[in-house]
């Protein structure tokens, strides 16, 4: 299968979006509307994964490329290097601690 870097899907999905006329400029899209949508994807991944639906259609994998695709489309919109932006925030939280047995996230 093709590996493609984060600004290769990006470039895809913009491109796919203006295909579809979901926009690709930010006076094309309604960011809330969007943001909900990346909710809803998510609420989706999670939906099926607590049915143990984790592949095919509506399975945990495909609800989780959604989110991603969402995202993308959203960062493309606004031209946003995301591989940066992630690189950054790894970067930032190196050296972050997480007080575990302050809060309530457990692991599974
Ligand atoms: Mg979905």
């Amino acid at each position: 299968m093709q590996k493609l870097s984060l600004q290769e899907l990006t470039a895809l999905i913009l491109e796919q979006a203006k295909q579809k006329g979901f926009g690709t400029q930010p006076d094309e899209v309604h960011v809330a509307e969007k943001i909900a949508l990346i909710h809803a994807e998510v609420s989706e991944a999670y939906e099926a994964y607590r049915h143990k639906k984790l592949d095919g259609p509506h399975g945990f994998a495909e609800e989780l490329g959604d989110v991603i695709q969402r995202v993308l489309h959203l960062a493309g919109v606004f031209n946003i290097d995301m591989e940066k932006a992630i690189l950054q925030k790894l970067q930032n939280n190196k050296d972050r601690e997480w007080k575990w047995d302050e809060m309530h996230e457990g692991h599974a």
